[in-house]
């Protein structure tokens, strides 16, 4: 075996890490097989340990919008790093990547940074508590928020109001106040406020939801979620850690037109590093500690280096690049089309200017039910055939794919080739196991 074989480097690090990864979903466990492992990445291309090349759309899970090793987001990096690595004391940079946070979502006044998405709702439904003096958080089925225990939460058969954890270890307290709701559906969410409204602290919400493949809401439920929190004081919390910077240049609420209380960030806001935030009415932020009682803290929070890269990352965003990312996840999404009309295979593309999902289904994916209800085995095998024909994309139907500004009309025009290719593939393959498929 070659020491530098992915089967070798997914053997070694099984015995070592719980499933050889640092994040499940890496493990290739929805689509089978094992995981290249990655060496170095350029442009819209990841390098695996075996030299092979991969058109990427995984692009780190959202951050990657410049592409990968960036010349600026380089540079800036190289310039900081030569200044420490952290000081843990108040720097410059923490300063100017707020600015330029405020200065874009006009909803964030005030912003805190944190270290990672998880993080940041785990603070925010904790502000949200605290301002609100009430317990109770509403979610929606299929979004996901990290892995904090409260936002852990699914619906439990059919009874909307008392929820059961996703996982075990959570203790049933972190989950009962919990309320989840079907995504997109507003007589649920209407119902769960006329039953608890008076102690729901906030609704928080992916306003395109991103881990249920891309289900963007339906016309006016982001409408009724602000006009029911307004109606009963509770807070509506956005969760924009993917569709932050990513959908447009003030995330989903700058496409909906739709101020939330606070929303959380990631992923683009640290150019690739470990960052969180949350932002949002100065009101609410001044709660914080140590400006007010509410207490959250971080010793690597607002390292330079993550500053540096983020910053160097929002300031290449200008309304140019939004239109270039538009005009190629465009293309994208009608070449995808295309290609499945002519291999014959069912499917749907949904899209929300640069998060994309194929999902093996005859008709719209609106909530998590619907994402449920498409066809899994068919999409381990379009992965698999397009991660042999050098095209990675997100191992699972219920992730995004992100186009990022290195993929080039040439490469999106590659990509939908190998699509076709590979439907064309699975389709025969289904015929021969089942010739009436
Ligand atoms: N919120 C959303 C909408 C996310 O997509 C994610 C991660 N994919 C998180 C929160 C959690 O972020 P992190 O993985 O950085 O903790």
């Amino acid at each position: 075996m070659k020491s530098d074989d992915a089967n070798h480097w997914f053997s070694r690090a099984q015995r070592v890490m719980p499933g050889g990864v640092n994040s499940p979903v890496r493990a290739f466990g929805a689509v089978g097989g094992s995981p290249p492992f990655i060496d170095r990445a350029e442009g819209c291309h990841l390098f695996d340990t075996s030299g092979r090349r991969y058109v990427d759309y995984i692009g780190s899970w959202g951050p990657m919008i410049l592409g990968h090793a960036n010349a600026a987001v380089r540079a800036a990096l190289a310039s900081a790093i030569e200044g420490g690595t952290s000081f843990g004391t108040p720097c410059p940079p923490e300063v100017l990547l707020a600015e330029e946070i405020v200065a874009r979502m006009p909803s964030i006044e005030m912003v805190r940074m944190v270290n990672s998405g998880t993080e940041a709702t785990a603070s925010a439904i904790r502000l949200a508590r605290a301002a609100t003096g009430r317990d109770r958080i509403v979610k929606f089925e299929g979004c996901y928020h990290g892995h904090v225990d409260a936002l852990l939460a699914a619906a439990g058969s059919g009874v909307a109001t008392l929820s059961l954890s996703d996982s075990p270890g959570i203790p049933r307290g972190a989950v009962e106040s919990t309320i989840v709701v079907p995504f997109n559906d507003r007589d649920a969410l209407r119902g769960a406020f006329e039953r608890r409204g008076s102690d729901v602290a906030a609704v928080i919400v992916e306003p395109i939801a991103g881990n249920m493949g891309v289900v963007p809401p339906a016309p006016g439920f982001l409408e009724a979620l602000r006009e029911i929190t307004a109606a009963h004081g509770s807070l509506l919390i956005f969760d924009e850690v993917m569709t932050g910077f990513r959908v447009g240049p003030a995330g989903g609420q700058g496409l909906y037109g739709i101020a939330p209380d606070l929303t959380t960030l990631g992923k683009i806001i640290g150019g690739g590093l470990p960052v969180g935030a949350y932002g949002g009415r100065a009101d609410l932020m001044k709660q914080v500690a140590p400006c007010g009682p509410v207490y959250q803290a971080g010793t690597l929070s607002g390292n330079p280096l993550a500053m540096a890269a983020g910053l160097a990352t929002l300031q290449q965003l200008d309304d140019d690049a939004y239109a270039t990312l538009e005009r190629a996840s465009a293309s994208l999404e009608a070449g995808l089309l295309r290609a499945l009309e002519r291999s014959g295979v069912t499917g749907i593309v949904q899209r929300a200017g640069s998060m994309l999902a194929l999902f093996f289904s005859g008709r719209p994916v609106r909530c998590f039910k619907d994402a449920q209800a498409t066809e899994a085995r068919r999409f381990a095998a379009f992965f698999h055939a397009m991660l042999a024909r050098g095209f990675h994309l997100p191992p699972s139907r219920f992730e995004a794919w992100f186009v990022s500004l290195a993929h080039t009309e040439e490469i999106i025009r590659a990509t939908v080739a190998a699509a076709e290719d590979a439907l064309a593939e699975i389709a025969s393959s289904s015929k021969e196991r089942d010739p009436r498929a």
